[in-house]
């Protein structure tokens, strides 16, 4: 395994990139304010375990002031009753800001989240201004329909805002979820309350300055951060907050759940997680093929909703795959996510580090075969080699729940029926790919498998037109597309007598 840290000794010097942090305050009603008890907690550079910055604590108190802020706006202020067009040009604005300051940004999600630099300067600052811009486009086409009603009755359906937003996110795509969720909110017209993950708080702050600059008005984007079972939990269980969007466990996507409807029954979606399958056939190019499995598991250090963390192969190719997956196992460069060579940054944080190790223990224990990687590489920071289990069971814990690290269970199938039912026996239905060229068996796979997302020669492919969310305890609702639009906006019927009309 090819590494830049051994000893972690490169990860000193110039190498040792921790960018200037600007914004550490809690975001409320358009200024950084501090919380109101306070404190402040530590936020971590992954690559050391060291702090990097002190940000302030939100609590309930917190979230009360921002649900406050967000009420006001929504219910007096300018960004509801905007024209759609002034909308979507403040936030064409707002997206162009993030390009200028991508560098910046970029540097911010890769020290705080140990992402790798140039991803996220290219890919998730990339696709934070299309989501904009997308969304914005859409600002100005939100409208309803005119019904003809019985005898006598005319009417019309509006399609307005919902009102205030909680929307609560994951650490593994801190700019891309940002958007995914303020995107279509700010278009629909909504007011926000953010609350990033605690591991990763920074770039949220740096955009919730870009947004003022853009000229979104006070009030309508508020970033609080803190903790999830006190800031989250405020959140969720608000009386005065519309709806909640949250993307993150399960676990807590259950809890949200039952907060939300033991409080107001605001509506909630559910992001939430994944084991997806991917199956490949024997008449599958081997080369593409394990392109796509490798990448589709090990993107983001395996910290990946959508990883590709069960790989079925169909046994005409079963050992051919397997050769190539290690040897780019080997090849991978395990290192500094500022090192432009380094393929594979350190885990988000300690506990996700020692919680994959421990996957990895129980693998062997349970059976598996250790093919290739299951160590931790340096002494320092949270980087783990990428680790490929075969002799895998359907049943064994490694195959049955969601990792969320490097870790790749690799099995064989020998008929497509085995492998739709292996593929559906999970909890989960987020996603799945399929690799052949048959497009008979391609059509009968996507239609079997139970997921929000088929890939078909290809995996971990988004686009903001493409909704996106899952089946199952992967939980509702979709992001992007003009679906997620939708879940912003409330239907009103309007209905009114028609006099004299010609036609009736
Ligand atoms: P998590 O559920 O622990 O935390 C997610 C967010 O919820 C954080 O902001 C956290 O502070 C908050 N939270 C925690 N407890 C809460 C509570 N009681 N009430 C309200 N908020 C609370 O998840 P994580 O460890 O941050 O992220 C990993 C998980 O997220 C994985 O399961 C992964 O699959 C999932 N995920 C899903 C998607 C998707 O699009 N489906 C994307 C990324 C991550």
């Amino acid at each position: 395994m090819a590494n830049h840290c051994d000893g972690n000794s490169n990860l000193t010097g110039s190498s040792l990139k921790i960018p200037a942090i600007k914004f550490t305050k809690l975001f409320i009603n358009g200024e950084f304010v501090d919380s109101v008890s306070g404190k402040t907690f530590d936020t971590f550079d992954p690559r050391t375990g060291e702090v990097i910055a002190k940000v302030s604590l939100g609590d309930a108190e917190d979230v009360d002031l921002a649900v406050k802020a967000a009420r006001h706006a929504f219910d007096y202020g300018p960004w509801p009753r905007m024209s759609g067009s002034e909308r979507g040009m403040i936030m064409m604005k707002f997206a162009d800001l993030i390009q200028e300051n991508s560098e910046e940004i970029a540097a911010l999600d890769a020290v705080n989240g140990g992402k790798l630099f140039i991803m996220c300067k290219v890919i998730d600052i990339g696709t934070a201004s299309r989501t904009l811009r997308y969304y914005a486009g859409a600002a100005d086409k939100i409208h309803g329909t005119v019904l003809k009603l019985s005898k006598g009755f005319q009417g019309y359906t509006l399609k307005e805002p919902i009102g205030v937003v909680g929307s609560i996110i994951p650490w593994n795509f801190p700019t891309a979820m940002f958007f995914m969720k303020t995107g279509p909110a700010l278009t629909a017209g909504c007011t926000i309350i953010l609350k990033p993950a605690e591991q990763t708080p920074l770039s949220a702050l740096y955009y919730a300055h870009l947004a003022k600059l853009a000229g979104v008005p006070d009030g309508v984007l508020n970033v609080v951060n803190g903790y999830g079972c006190t800031t989250g939990a405020a959140i969720s269980s608000h009386m005065d907050i519309d709806k909640v969007t949250f993307t993150g466990s399960t676990e807590v996507g259950r809890k949200i759940m039952m907060a939300a409807a033991t409080s107001n029954l605001k509506p909630v979606s559910l992001e939430l997680g994944g084991k997806s399958p991917l199956l490949i056939f024997d008449d599958a190019d081997v080369d593409q093929a394990a392109d796509i499995a490798f990448r589709g598991m090990f993107f983001n250090k395996g910290e990946i909703c959508v990883a590709s963390s069960r790989v079925f192969v169909q046994e005409g190719i079963y050992e051919k795959l397997k050769k190539k997956l290690i040897e780019k196992a080997k090849a991978t460069v395990v290192g500094d996510p500022f090192d432009p060579k380094v393929h594979q940054g350190p885990q988000t944080d300690k506990k996700q580090f020692e919680k994959i190790l421990s996957y990895i223990e129980k693998g062997k224990t349970e059976g598996a075969t250790l093919l290739v990687g299951g160590n931790r590489v340096g002494q320092k920071g949270y980087y783990i080699e990428p680790t490929i289990f075969v002799d895998v069971k359907d049943d064994m814990t490694i195959a049955k729940e969601e990792i969320f690290g490097p870790v790749m269970c690799l099995m064989k199938f020998k008929t497509m029926e085995e492998g739709i039912k292996r593929a559906n026996s999970t909890t989960y239905g987020l996603a799945a790919g399929i690799i052949t060229k048959n497009l008979n068996v391609a059509n009968t796979v996507s239609r079997s498998i139970r997921a929000g997302v088929i890939w078909i020669n290809c995996y971990t492919v988004f686009d903001m037109d493409c909704p996106y969310g899952g089946y199952k305890m992967s939980g509702f609702g979709r992001d992007f597309g003009l679906e997620a639009l939708d879940q912003y906006l409330q239907i009103k019927s309007v209905v009114t007598p028609v006099l004299n009309s010609p036609w009736y």
